[in-house]
Protein backbone atom coordinates (compact mmCIF):
# COMPACT_ATOMS: atom_id res chain seq x y z
CA UNK A 1 0.00 0.00 0.00
CA UNK A 2 1.39 3.17 -1.07
CA UNK A 3 2.50 5.73 1.46
CA UNK A 4 -0.09 8.56 0.38
CA UNK A 5 -3.18 5.70 0.04
CA UNK A 6 -2.84 4.64 3.74
CA UNK A 7 -4.09 8.26 4.90
CA UNK A 8 -7.18 8.00 2.22
CA UNK A 9 -9.23 6.20 5.34
CA UNK A 10 -8.27 9.23 7.71
CA UNK A 11 -10.54 11.58 8.56
CA UNK A 12 -9.53 15.46 9.53
CA UNK A 13 -9.93 14.37 13.25
CA UNK A 14 -7.14 11.99 12.64
CA UNK A 15 -9.72 8.97 12.96
CA UNK A 16 -8.53 5.36 11.14
CA UNK A 17 -11.34 3.95 9.19
CA UNK A 18 -10.48 0.13 8.91
CA UNK A 19 -14.13 -0.90 9.44
CA UNK A 20 -16.43 -1.29 6.73
CA UNK A 21 -20.27 -1.98 7.09
CA UNK A 22 -22.02 -3.23 3.86
CA UNK A 23 -25.98 -3.20 3.07
CA UNK A 24 -26.05 -6.19 0.53
CA UNK A 25 -30.01 -5.26 0.25
CA UNK A 26 -32.67 -3.09 1.24
CA UNK A 27 -35.08 -5.40 1.40
CA UNK A 28 -36.68 -7.62 4.70
CA UNK A 29 -38.41 -10.50 5.64
CA UNK A 30 -39.44 -8.39 9.00
CA UNK A 31 -40.83 -4.99 9.26
CA UNK A 32 -39.67 -3.74 12.36
CA UNK A 33 -41.21 -0.58 13.68
CA UNK A 34 -38.10 1.31 14.64
CA UNK A 35 -36.27 0.70 10.89
CA UNK A 36 -38.62 0.12 8.52
CA UNK A 37 -41.24 2.65 7.64
CA UNK A 38 -44.52 1.85 8.04
CA UNK A 39 -45.63 2.70 4.52
CA UNK A 40 -41.83 0.75 3.27
CA UNK A 41 -39.59 2.34 1.33
CA UNK A 42 -39.23 2.69 -2.36
CA UNK A 43 -36.91 0.17 -3.31
CA UNK A 44 -34.03 1.23 -5.74
CA UNK A 45 -34.31 -0.43 -9.09
CA UNK A 46 -32.50 -3.94 -9.17
CA UNK A 47 -29.72 -2.54 -12.08
CA UNK A 48 -29.06 0.61 -9.42
CA UNK A 49 -28.49 -1.93 -6.91
CA UNK A 50 -24.39 -3.66 -6.63
CA UNK A 51 -23.80 -6.80 -7.82
CA UNK A 52 -21.97 -9.59 -6.62
CA UNK A 53 -18.73 -8.50 -8.18
CA UNK A 54 -19.10 -5.03 -7.72
CA UNK A 55 -19.70 -5.59 -4.11
CA UNK A 56 -16.22 -7.71 -4.27
CA UNK A 57 -14.29 -5.30 -5.88
CA UNK A 58 -15.59 -2.06 -3.92
CA UNK A 59 -14.81 -4.24 -0.66
CA UNK A 60 -11.27 -5.00 -1.88
CA UNK A 61 -10.60 -1.27 -3.02
CA UNK A 62 -11.29 -0.42 0.80
CA UNK A 63 -8.94 -3.54 1.92
CA UNK A 64 -6.23 -2.36 -0.04
CA UNK A 65 -6.84 0.91 1.42
CA UNK A 66 -6.51 -0.68 5.46
CA UNK A 67 -10.41 -2.19 5.70
CA UNK A 68 -9.44 -5.46 7.98
CA UNK A 69 -13.05 -5.74 9.55
CA UNK A 70 -16.25 -6.02 7.19
CA UNK A 71 -19.68 -6.61 7.98
CA UNK A 72 -22.47 -7.62 6.50
CA UNK A 73 -25.55 -6.07 7.10
CA UNK A 74 -29.26 -5.05 5.32
CA UNK A 75 -32.28 -4.90 5.15
CA UNK A 76 -31.78 -8.84 6.07
CA UNK A 77 -28.71 -9.83 4.46
CA UNK A 78 -29.74 -13.44 3.73
CA UNK A 79 -32.56 -12.66 1.54
CA UNK A 80 -30.22 -11.95 -1.27
CA UNK A 81 -30.31 -15.10 -3.54
CA UNK A 82 -26.80 -14.72 -3.91
CA UNK A 83 -26.00 -14.19 -0.43
CA UNK A 84 -23.80 -17.61 -0.88
CA UNK A 85 -21.14 -16.06 -3.48
CA UNK A 86 -21.14 -12.83 -2.02
CA UNK A 87 -19.98 -14.83 1.20
CA UNK A 88 -17.56 -16.59 -0.90
CA UNK A 89 -16.00 -13.40 -2.49
CA UNK A 90 -15.69 -11.31 0.55
CA UNK A 91 -14.45 -14.33 2.82
CA UNK A 92 -11.08 -14.74 0.24
CA UNK A 93 -10.01 -11.18 1.33
CA UNK A 94 -7.75 -10.59 4.50
CA UNK A 95 -10.46 -9.30 6.86
CA UNK A 96 -12.51 -10.36 9.36
CA UNK A 97 -15.94 -10.96 8.26
CA UNK A 98 -19.54 -10.51 10.45
CA UNK A 99 -22.94 -10.43 9.80
CA UNK A 100 -25.97 -9.05 11.32
CA UNK A 101 -29.19 -10.79 10.81
CA UNK A 102 -32.54 -11.06 11.82
CA UNK A 103 -31.84 -14.80 11.89
CA UNK A 104 -35.39 -15.69 10.20
CA UNK A 105 -33.01 -17.54 7.56
CA UNK A 106 -29.63 -18.36 9.40
CA UNK A 107 -29.80 -21.38 10.32
CA UNK A 108 -29.85 -23.14 6.38
CA UNK A 109 -26.45 -21.29 6.15
CA UNK A 110 -24.65 -22.68 9.38
CA UNK A 111 -22.81 -24.94 6.96
CA UNK A 112 -21.31 -21.73 4.72
CA UNK A 113 -20.77 -19.86 7.10
CA UNK A 114 -18.67 -22.17 8.80
CA UNK A 115 -17.02 -23.18 5.46
CA UNK A 116 -16.39 -19.19 5.23
CA UNK A 117 -14.25 -19.19 8.82
CA UNK A 118 -17.78 -17.34 10.23
CA UNK A 119 -17.23 -17.90 14.66
CA UNK A 120 -19.99 -15.15 15.54
CA UNK A 121 -23.25 -14.12 14.26
CA UNK A 122 -25.33 -11.45 15.80
CA UNK A 123 -29.05 -11.87 15.76
CA UNK A 124 -31.67 -9.07 16.63
CA UNK A 125 -34.49 -10.31 18.87
CA UNK A 126 -36.53 -7.13 20.29
CA UNK A 127 -38.39 -9.31 22.91
CA UNK A 128 -38.35 -12.48 24.49
CA UNK A 129 -42.25 -12.50 24.32
CA UNK A 130 -44.01 -14.10 20.92
CA UNK A 131 -46.81 -11.19 20.71
CA UNK A 132 -44.91 -8.14 21.34
CA UNK A 133 -42.00 -9.88 18.89
CA UNK A 134 -44.77 -9.94 16.60
CA UNK A 135 -45.71 -6.51 17.38
CA UNK A 136 -42.49 -4.86 16.84
CA UNK A 137 -41.50 -6.94 13.70
CA UNK A 138 -44.71 -7.02 12.06
CA UNK A 139 -44.25 -10.37 11.50
CA UNK A 140 -45.00 -14.30 13.38
CA UNK A 141 -41.47 -15.14 13.40
CA UNK A 142 -40.44 -15.25 16.71
CA UNK A 143 -40.38 -19.54 17.35
CA UNK A 144 -37.84 -19.07 14.32
CA UNK A 145 -35.93 -16.69 15.46
CA UNK A 146 -35.72 -17.83 18.71
CA UNK A 147 -34.94 -22.00 18.02
CA UNK A 148 -32.47 -20.49 15.30
CA UNK A 149 -30.63 -18.24 18.23
CA UNK A 150 -30.19 -21.65 19.99
CA UNK A 151 -28.97 -23.52 17.07
CA UNK A 152 -26.42 -21.09 16.67
CA UNK A 153 -25.08 -21.82 20.10
CA UNK A 154 -25.32 -25.64 19.95
CA UNK A 155 -23.37 -25.17 16.70
CA UNK A 156 -20.42 -23.59 18.87
CA UNK A 157 -20.92 -20.03 17.07
CA UNK A 158 -20.25 -16.67 19.80
CA UNK A 159 -23.92 -15.16 19.13
CA UNK A 160 -24.43 -12.01 19.93
CA UNK A 161 -28.32 -10.64 20.77
CA UNK A 162 -29.29 -6.58 19.76
CA UNK A 163 -31.81 -5.77 21.19
CA UNK A 164 -33.09 -1.70 20.15
CA UNK A 165 -34.92 -1.00 23.67
CA UNK A 166 -38.39 1.45 23.17
CA UNK A 167 -39.56 2.96 26.56
CA UNK A 168 -42.80 1.23 27.54
CA UNK A 169 -42.17 -1.59 25.02
CA UNK A 170 -39.79 -3.51 25.82
CA UNK A 171 -37.89 -1.46 28.54
CA UNK A 172 -38.90 -4.32 31.11
CA UNK A 173 -37.60 -7.66 29.78
CA UNK A 174 -33.67 -5.86 30.54
CA UNK A 175 -33.31 -8.05 33.07
CA UNK A 176 -34.92 -11.10 31.65
CA UNK A 177 -32.46 -10.56 28.42
CA UNK A 178 -29.36 -10.55 31.21
CA UNK A 179 -30.56 -13.64 32.90
CA UNK A 180 -30.03 -15.24 29.30
CA UNK A 181 -26.54 -14.65 29.93
CA UNK A 182 -26.53 -16.80 33.63
CA UNK A 183 -25.35 -20.25 31.63
CA UNK A 184 -25.21 -19.04 28.67
CA UNK A 185 -21.71 -17.32 27.02
CA UNK A 186 -24.10 -15.20 25.08
CA UNK A 187 -23.58 -10.95 24.25
CA UNK A 188 -26.45 -9.32 25.27
CA UNK A 189 -26.30 -5.62 23.35
CA UNK A 190 -28.63 -2.65 24.54
CA UNK A 191 -29.28 -0.34 21.73
CA UNK A 192 -30.23 3.04 21.98
CA UNK A 193 -33.33 4.01 19.72
CA UNK A 194 -31.71 6.12 17.23
CA UNK A 195 -33.62 8.88 14.53
CA UNK A 196 -33.94 8.07 11.18
CA UNK A 197 -36.16 8.60 8.47
CA UNK A 198 -39.40 7.22 9.07
CA UNK A 199 -38.95 5.77 12.46
CA UNK A 200 -41.36 7.87 14.60
CA UNK A 201 -38.48 8.84 17.05
CA UNK A 202 -38.60 11.01 19.55
CA UNK A 203 -36.62 11.62 22.68
CA UNK A 204 -39.47 9.69 25.23
CA UNK A 205 -39.11 6.83 23.63
CA UNK A 206 -35.81 6.35 24.36
CA UNK A 207 -34.37 4.17 27.38
CA UNK A 208 -30.49 5.99 28.10
CA UNK A 209 -27.69 4.22 29.26
CA UNK A 210 -28.02 5.13 32.70
CA UNK A 211 -31.62 4.27 32.65
CA UNK A 212 -30.67 0.52 31.38
CA UNK A 213 -27.71 0.94 34.64
CA UNK A 214 -30.00 1.75 36.76
CA UNK A 215 -32.60 -0.83 36.07
CA UNK A 216 -30.00 -3.70 36.41
CA UNK A 217 -28.13 -2.46 39.15
CA UNK A 218 -31.43 -2.32 40.88
CA UNK A 219 -31.58 -6.26 40.47
CA UNK A 220 -27.94 -6.56 40.46
CA UNK A 221 -27.30 -4.59 43.69
CA UNK A 222 -23.05 -4.75 43.77
CA UNK A 223 -22.98 -7.84 41.23
CA UNK A 224 -22.22 -5.39 38.11
CA UNK A 225 -18.46 -5.84 36.78
CA UNK A 226 -17.39 -3.05 34.35
CA UNK A 227 -15.40 -5.40 31.58
CA UNK A 228 -12.69 -3.30 29.44
CA UNK A 229 -14.30 -2.44 25.67
CA UNK A 230 -12.03 -2.98 22.54
CA UNK A 231 -10.75 0.30 20.69
CA UNK A 232 -13.25 1.65 18.44
CA UNK A 233 -15.75 -0.25 21.01
CA UNK A 234 -19.52 1.02 19.40
CA UNK A 235 -20.37 -0.37 23.03
CA UNK A 236 -19.21 0.04 26.79
CA UNK A 237 -19.54 -3.50 27.93
CA UNK A 238 -20.81 -5.48 31.52
CA UNK A 239 -20.59 -8.49 33.25
CA UNK A 240 -23.24 -10.01 36.07
CA UNK A 241 -20.47 -11.44 38.22
CA UNK A 242 -20.53 -15.51 38.02
CA UNK A 243 -23.13 -15.44 35.12
CA UNK A 244 -21.13 -16.91 31.59
CA UNK A 245 -21.99 -14.17 29.26
CA UNK A 246 -21.87 -10.36 29.53
CA UNK A 247 -24.42 -7.27 28.21
CA UNK A 248 -23.63 -4.05 26.50
CA UNK A 249 -24.66 -0.81 26.18
CA UNK A 250 -24.51 0.79 22.61
CA UNK A 251 -25.59 4.42 23.60
CA UNK A 252 -25.14 6.90 20.10
CA UNK A 253 -27.96 9.20 21.58
CA UNK A 254 -26.99 9.85 25.05
CA UNK A 255 -23.71 8.97 25.29
CA UNK A 256 -21.76 8.96 21.24
CA UNK A 257 -18.92 7.03 20.82
CA UNK A 258 -17.87 9.01 17.73
CA UNK A 259 -14.12 9.83 18.60
CA UNK A 260 -12.80 6.43 18.32
CA UNK A 261 -15.11 6.24 14.84
CA UNK A 262 -13.40 3.95 12.95
CA UNK A 263 -16.75 2.78 10.60
CA UNK A 264 -17.99 3.59 7.09
CA UNK A 265 -20.67 2.27 5.24
CA UNK A 266 -21.61 1.22 1.73
CA UNK A 267 -25.25 1.18 0.96
CA UNK A 268 -26.66 -1.51 -1.41
CA UNK A 269 -26.75 0.77 -4.09
CA UNK A 270 -23.75 1.37 -4.03
CA UNK A 271 -23.33 4.81 -2.11
CA UNK A 272 -20.45 5.44 0.46
CA UNK A 273 -21.62 7.02 3.73
CA UNK A 274 -19.15 8.72 5.96
CA UNK A 275 -20.86 8.13 9.08
CA UNK A 276 -24.08 5.88 10.22
CA UNK A 277 -26.43 9.60 10.46
CA UNK A 278 -25.13 11.67 8.36
CA UNK A 279 -26.82 12.82 4.84
CA UNK A 280 -24.57 13.21 2.73
CA UNK A 281 -23.41 10.48 0.60
CA UNK A 282 -20.83 9.57 -2.48
CA UNK A 283 -21.36 7.40 -5.27
CA UNK A 284 -18.66 4.88 -6.01
CA UNK A 285 -21.12 2.70 -7.87
CA UNK A 286 -21.41 4.51 -10.84
CA UNK A 287 -18.06 5.74 -11.14
CA UNK A 288 -16.59 2.17 -10.98
CA UNK A 289 -18.84 1.25 -13.98
CA UNK A 290 -17.87 3.82 -15.96
CA UNK A 291 -14.24 2.67 -14.96
CA UNK A 292 -13.03 5.55 -12.95
CA UNK A 293 -10.88 5.70 -9.73
CA UNK A 294 -12.81 5.41 -6.38
CA UNK A 295 -9.71 6.26 -4.18
CA UNK A 296 -10.26 10.06 -5.06
CA UNK A 297 -14.11 10.03 -4.11
CA UNK A 298 -13.08 7.94 -1.03
CA UNK A 299 -10.78 10.36 0.29
CA UNK A 300 -13.28 12.68 -0.10
CA UNK A 301 -15.74 11.05 1.56
CA UNK A 302 -13.53 10.89 4.39
CA UNK A 303 -12.39 14.70 4.37
CA UNK A 304 -16.47 15.80 5.07
CA UNK A 305 -17.03 13.41 7.95
CA UNK A 306 -18.02 15.38 11.18
CA UNK A 307 -16.92 14.86 14.27
CA UNK A 308 -19.90 13.82 15.78
CA UNK A 309 -23.10 11.69 14.43
CA UNK A 310 -22.95 13.25 10.95
CA UNK A 311 -23.05 16.90 12.40
CA UNK A 312 -26.25 16.57 14.98
CA UNK A 313 -23.65 17.26 17.45
CA UNK A 314 -26.44 18.50 20.23
CA UNK A 315 -29.44 17.01 21.92
CA UNK A 316 -31.27 20.01 19.76
CA UNK A 317 -29.99 18.96 16.58
CA UNK A 318 -30.57 15.10 17.09
CA UNK A 319 -34.23 15.78 17.76
CA UNK A 320 -34.59 17.95 14.90
CA UNK A 321 -37.09 15.72 12.29
CA UNK A 322 -35.47 17.76 9.45
CA UNK A 323 -32.12 16.10 9.95
CA UNK A 324 -33.34 12.98 10.28
CA UNK A 325 -35.27 12.79 6.99
CA UNK A 326 -31.79 14.54 5.21
CA UNK A 327 -31.06 10.30 5.95
CA UNK A 328 -32.37 7.50 4.64
CA UNK A 329 -34.23 5.62 7.20
CA UNK A 330 -32.30 2.80 8.55
CA UNK A 331 -33.44 -0.36 6.61
CA UNK A 332 -31.31 1.37 3.96
CA UNK A 333 -28.48 1.71 5.59
CA UNK A 334 -28.02 -1.36 7.95
CA UNK A 335 -26.91 0.24 10.81
S1 LIG B 1 -22.48 8.41 14.77
FE1 LIG B 1 -21.16 8.53 12.99
S2 LIG B 1 -19.24 9.33 13.73
FE2 LIG B 1 -20.39 8.66 15.50
S3 LIG B 1 -19.72 6.59 15.87
FE3 LIG B 1 -21.52 6.43 14.56
S4 LIG B 1 -20.74 6.41 12.48
FE4 LIG B 1 -19.09 7.12 13.80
Amino acid sequence: MSKTNHTILTDTFGRKHNYLRISLTERCNLRCTYCMPADGIALSPKEHLMTADEIYIIAKTFVDLGVNKIRLTGGEPMVRKDFPLILEKLASLPVELGITTNGVLADRFIPLLKKNGIKTITISIDSLHKDKFQKITRRNEFEKVWNTIQLFQKEGFKVKLNIVLIKGFNDQEIVDFINLTKDKDLIIRFIEFMPFDGNQWNIDKLVTHQEILDKVSYIFPLQIKRLSDTPNDTSRNYKIEGYQGSFAIISSVTNPFCDTCNRIRLTADGKLKNCLFSGKEFSLLKPLRANQPLNNIIKSALQHKFATRGGMDTPDKLQNPDLHSKNRSMIAIGG
